[in-house]
């Protein structure tokens, strides 16, 4: 193409054009094909053209595609609502469905902020999140995320938020500090910073169970994320745990925090809840919440004209169906211990790999200069950017992040290919990886 007409994200550079999918694989218009080993952006759950979801999404077309949700309910988002219910963590009672991962975060915070309305609470007003996490990219979830870089130009736009250290062991758990001791200073960094803003005017703490976009699948020291609950507990401040990337089976488990063995407030899920194949997403909230507004105003002082569209929820429905026909959460434990064995294999003991991490098939790598001082890459090399370059030459796609996030710099990459991944295409993913990576480092010292 030689001239686009499309605004993309970069202006430098037009994309290559998709044209087709199938399985984990994508195939562009020169005839070329990438494997999905990122699930775009953790999104593609099946990976791409599944029948079954495209049969939904077709009996659903034909019945009705639209209603706006001040007329009507539908059938499948009544029972989109009433499986996600029915499996998540004991407490969580009611889904609001909106179209993507920042709408539903920026829904929570609403949510948070009328139920203390609603119990006579107004003075709640405060909101705290973690360094180094990634909310979404509207007003509000921007202001949430812990990622001065993104933050910076649109500041005066932005509501205010303090944020508090990540739990992120591979850099911050100190020589001689047990995970127990470091989960123990991080509950107690947010006890304080509950007593600093003044504790009953905190309304939510915002936190992903397992980090996703701004440092590659880092996940908590266990226990931590039971301190987290006492202090919020202690202090009556909502939980909202953002599993918009690391939710719906990503880890596993369909919720990520039942590995945590803690019930959040709100959970905001989006991506993998309708698999690619529709936007969509949603804030389960727990019964005392819709309580406090149902007995007060009688509704949620919130919504968009695309809350619970039907072809969305019935392609929804579809995925859910799917993973628990196929038993895919069992396969997402397989294909992700696999895909850990073979990353460990063929990248653990590389001089600049600094960490394999993370949990089911959503893993994170970190790229270090000096493993032993884990000193990082020189930002200018922009070493991430190269690995994803060198990996779609290579006919792969994966999500290299790196820059530098509040003051410190890093190069990761993270991995979230379909749950149907099988052998062979995890050791094609692996070893094309691998390649992409040396071939980039090698790039650097030119
Ligand atoms: N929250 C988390 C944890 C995310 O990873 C993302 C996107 O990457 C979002 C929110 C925003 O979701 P969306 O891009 O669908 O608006």
């Amino acid at each position: 193409m030689s001239q686009t007409h499309v605004l993309h994200r970069s202006l430098r550079q037009t994309p290559p054009v998709a044209v087709r999918g199938q399985g984990v694989w994508i195939h562009d218009s020169a005839g070329r094909a990438y494997l999905d080993g990122s699930g775009g952006a953790a999104v593609s759950c099946l990976g791409h053209n599944h029948p079954d979801i495209q049969a939904a999404m077709h009996a659903q077309i034909d019945a009705l595609a639209y209603a706006h949700t001040s007329f009507f309910t539908t059938e499948v988002a009544e029972q989109l609502a009433d499986r996600l219910v029915a499996d998540a963590p004991e407490g969580i009672s009611h889904a609001y469905f909106v179209s993507g991962g920042s709408e539903a975060v920026e829904a929570a915070l609403k949510m948070a902020r009328q139920y203390f309305v609603e119990i006579g609470q107004p003075e709640r007003r405060h909101i705290v999140a973690r360094r180094q996490s990634y909310h979404g990219n509207t007003l509000g979830a921007l202001a949430v995320g812990g990622n001065a870089w993104r933050r910076a130009q649109f500041a005066p736009l932005l509501i205010e938020v303090e944020h508090v250290s990540p739990c992120y062991a591979y850099r911050d758990q100190r020589d001689g500090e047990s995970p127990e001791q470091y989960g123990e200073r991080l509950a107690q960094e947010l006890d304080q910073t509950f007593e600093k803003l003044g504790s009953g005017t905190v309304m939510a703490f915002v936190a992903e169970p397992v980090v996703g976009a701004t440092s590659g699948a880092v996940t908590a020291v266990p226990g931590y994320f039971r301190r987290i609950r006492e202090v919020c507990d202690r202090h009556g401040v909502l939980l909202i745990a953002d599993e918009v990337m690391c939710g719906m089976g990503r880890t596993g488990t369909l919720y990520a925090v039942e590995q945590e063995g803690i019930v959040p407030d709100l959970i905001t899920i989006a991506k993998g809840l309708g698999g690619g194949y529709q936007p969509i997403g949603a804030v389960m909230a727990q019964q005392r919440i819709v309580d406090a507004m149902q007995q007060g105003s009688g509704f949620f002082q919130h919504g968009h004209t695309y809350l619970g569209h039907a072809i969305a929820c019935a392609a929804s429905l579809a995925v859910q169906d799917v993973i628990r026909r196929d038993n895919l959460l069992a396969r997402v434990r397989e294909q992700g211990a696999g895909l850990r064995q073979r990353l460990e294999h063929a990248l653990g003991a590389h001089p600049h790999v600094g960490d394999i991490r993370g949990r089911g098939l959503f893993m994170g790598i970190e790229l270090v200069q000096d493993r032993a001082t884990k000193a990082t890459f020189d930002p200018a090399l922009t070493l991430h950017a190269r690995i994803k370059r060198e990996a779609m030459a290579r006919g792969l796609m994966v999500y290299p992040m790196g820059g530098t996030i509040d003051g410190r710099h890093g190069d990761h990459v993270l991995l979230a290919p379909p749950f149907i991944i099988s052998d062979d295409e995890l050791d094609q993913l692996t070893e094309r990886l691998a390649g992409a990576i040396d071939a980039a480092i090698t790039q650097t010292r030119a």
